[in-house]
């Protein structure tokens, strides 16, 4: 089979993806889902802290959620789109309880509200410290029950088509993707709507808190297929990943800082108080460039999260599977300090698209993290992401439903997929050391703490892997790792890009020639006539 049609194809299956795809499907629509891996591997799974929303009015408010979106957004928000937000998360939280999600609750029946870094009230709705693989599996049992959603795991989406590239009609719209099977066969899907949820792009940098899967390709395509990008150089270093030789991408929740965890030097020494006046309890752009700078400048290799002073029987409670993780790893967060470093986390920027994830091409939605819709800024607020990702995928599927186009099929065949003169690859060496240095070029150079110099010494080295990897693309049958090399390289020049646009520091990028803030405060917008591919 090497056609296939649908009524929408929803590319992920992350939190934005599977709920978006439930919702389609209960109005009547026929859904494709196509996910790179089995269906519970992505970012949405492996989220511990929960999703932030006003639920105890009597403290909380709205517009005290509001302000501290701002806040740590460092003012690049768009106001309207916070508000957007901030007022469908109760609403979000029911949709989520009516489908099964069993968030924790007190001892009298009412949800349990966490606090995490940035926030001024306890609003952080939760499952355990395993918020992410309660409403993944409760999600994933319902849509693989629906017969309306049909799912291909172990697929990967190469390019969208439009109709721009195959008829001569003025109106440009999405009419499916190219899809790449386990086999190496590519499927041509005709859909009627495109969904793109395909998450963040954590592997451009060697240390990341993301699992495989987030390799950009979303935005990637997007940008491809004409779909502007902002505010790309936004990029959220997470303070507390596990410092492990073995154990990578162990994730420290923001909790246990909220919580109370005390971030030390390995000297035992507080230090937190020097760069923020809520301590370690201080935004996450500020705790990881605290960190990285106490790293340097005292050539450690990491610092310590310090929960001894709390009730072992409330990190027991309230912490199992970290607790647990960090056993495996030998530490005893009840009796001793954690080991952590900063990591590579969540992209506050991407493609360019209203709050309910219409883009300006017709037909093509996004949700979740591939998205910039305008709610973080310049840096995001800790378990606003999951909120963004759910209230997406709800007003994507409304957008698709009043939107919606009956899917092209073999009477107006799209184009299929064009093999001729490649061949087979005898040099699978070229995508690895390609893939190694864009990760290795991107941590040195963009990280945390950048300069002029050393962002045009990136964009140099990312231009010449990405002219190598065109080449290369064009020649030889495509594999899911080139497919994913030639993403994460396009994604690499867009941070870059966009970092040097940046002449200022504002929240998360902070560029030591540009140490101050500008007065006008603006997104950066690179829009896809501007690179070279
Ligand atoms: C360790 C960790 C902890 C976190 N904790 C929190 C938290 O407590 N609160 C919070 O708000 N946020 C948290 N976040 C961030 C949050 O989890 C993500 O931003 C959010 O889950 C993104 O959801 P998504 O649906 O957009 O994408 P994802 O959940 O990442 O899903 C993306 C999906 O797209 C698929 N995919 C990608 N490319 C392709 C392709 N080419 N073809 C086919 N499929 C593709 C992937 O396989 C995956 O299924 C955390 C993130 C991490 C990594």
């Amino acid at each position: 089979m090497q056609f296939k049609r649908t009524d929408v194809l929803v590319i992920g299956s992350g939190l934005s993806g599977l709920f978006a795809s439930l919702v389609l499907a209960e109005r009547g629509l026929k859904v494709l889902i196509v996910t790179k891996e089995d269906i519970d591997i992505s970012n949405s799974h492996f989220a511990q802290g929960g999703i932030a929303t006003v639920i105890d009015f009597d403290q909380d408010s709205f517009q005290k959620h509001i302000d501290d979106t701002v806040t740590a957004g460092d003012g690049l928000n768009r106001r309207d789109v916070v508000d957007h937000f901030v007022r469908r998360g109760p609403g979000i939280i029911e949709s989520l309880r009516a489908l099964g999600v069993q968030f924790s609750t007190r001892g009298d029946g009412h949800l349990d509200l966490g606090c995490e870094g940035g926030h001024t009230e306890r609003r952080v709705v939760h499952a355990g410290d395993i918020t992410g693989t309660e409403l993944i599996s409760v999600l994933k049992d319902r849509v693989v029950k629906d017969r309306r959603i049909t799912i291909w795991q172990h697929h990967t989406a190469i390019d969208l088509i439009t109709t721009r590239k195959f008829t001569l009609s003025a109106e440009n719209r999405v009419a499916g993707a190219y899809v790449l099977t386990q086999e190496g066969v590519v499927i041509t899907v005709a859909a009627g709507s495109v969904l793109l949820a395909t998450g963040g792009c954590g592997k451009v940098y060697l240390y990341t808190s993301n699992p495989d899967v987030a390799t950009g390709d979303g935005i990637a395509i997007g940008f491809r297929a004409g779909v502007p990008v902002a505010n790309m150089e936004m990029v959220q270093f997470h303070p507390t990943i596990l410092y492990h030789e073995k154990m990578r991408s162990v994730l420290l929740s923001e909790a246990l800082r909220g919580e109370g965890g005390i971030l030390k030097t390995r000297d035992g020494r507080t230090f937190m108080e020097k760069y923020h006046p809520m301590k370690s309890l201080a935004p996450r752009d500020v705790a990881a460039r605290a960190i990285d700078h106490e790293l340097k400048k005292r050539g450690d290799d990491f610092v310590l999260l310090d929960m001894t002073r709390l009730d072992p029987a409330f990190l027991e409670h309230r912490f199992p599977n970290l607790l647990k993780k960090c056993l495996d790893a030998g530490i005893d967060m009840r009796h001793e300090a954690i080991p952590v470093v900063p990591a590579a986390h969540y992209l506050c920027g991407g493609l360019q698209c209203t709050p309910d994830g219409a883009t300006c091409i017709p037909g093509l939605f996004v949700a979740g993290e591939v998205a910039h819709t305008g709610l973080h800024g310049a840096n995001r607020l800790a378990s606003n992401s999951l909120l963004e990702a759910a209230v997406m995928a709800q007003g994507a599927a409304e957008g698709i439903l009043a939107r919606h186009v009956v899917p092209p099929d073999e009477i107006a065949p799209l184009p299929r997929w064009n093999e001729e003169g490649v061949v087979d690859s005898d040099e699978q060496v070229i995508v690895k050391q390609n893939w190694d240095e864009i990760r290795h070029c991107m941590w040195n150079y963009v990280g945390i703490v950048r300069s002029d110099r050393r962002l045009e010494r990136a964009l140099k080295r990312i231009l010449l892997i990405r002219q190598e990897i065109t080449e290369y693309y064009w020649n030889f049958t495509v594999t899911r790792d080139l497919l994913e090399l030639r993403n994460l390289a396009l994604v690499a020049e867009l941070i870059v890009r966009s970092a040097i646009k940046r002449k200022e520091s504002r929240g998360i990028h902070y560029n030591t020639d540009h140490p101050h803030k500008l007065s006008e405060i603006r997104d950066t917008e690179l829009c896809p006539g501007e690179l070279s591919d």
